[in-house]
């Protein structure tokens, strides 16, 4: 449910609609880049398994959910970053809590010197639910493109 009340189909189940913003996908988790970014490298990690909440995900889930986060995660953020890894964690789970889309999305928010919110957390936080969807994401394609090269990817047709 979104905050207007309105139904919103869970595209987090539809892998073939996420695709072209699919940058990397091991197991049983896909690294993709946020539609409507509000930092640079705004990404989001996705189980492919309909789960609702991160307690829910089981032992081999989780053992994905760390190699994404040891090996591949790093080498993402590193673009983004300035000279130390910085990045926030989002996540909504539940109907109070700003949540749009019921299937687990964990946001990461890689930070640099100089970004729109300077350091201000609560600021970015309200983007994240507060975010306007019309704005311009016209170069998140090339932003795409460049993850996927960097990670050695390349997505298959399921
Ligand atoms: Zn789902």
């Amino acid at each position: 449910m979104s905050r207007l009340g309105e139904f919103i189909v869970d595209v987090f189940c539809k892998r073939d609609a996420l695709l072209p913003t699919i940058f990397y996908e091991n197991a049983h988790f896909m690294l993709v880049y946020d539609k409507y970014p509000i930092v640079r490298g705004h990404m989001l990690i996705i189980p492919k398994r309909h789960v609702e909440d991160i307690i829910a995900l089981d032992a081999e889930e989780w053992e994905s959910l760390r190699q994404l986060k040891d090996k591949v995660l790093p080498i993402a953020l590193r673009r983004y970053c300035g000279e130390s890894i910085s990045y926030n964690v989002a996540i909504q789970i539940g109907e109070h809590s700003g949540r749009e889309i019921d299937h687990l999305h964990i946001h990461i928010l890689p930070r640099a010197p100089g970004d729109s919110f300077e350091g201000d957390s609560r600021k970015l936080y309200r983007n994240i639910v507060e975010r306007n969807e019309r704005q311009d994401s016209s170069w998140v394609e090339e932003e795409v493109q460049a993850l996927r090269k960097l990670l050695k990817y390349t997505p298959k047709k399921q």
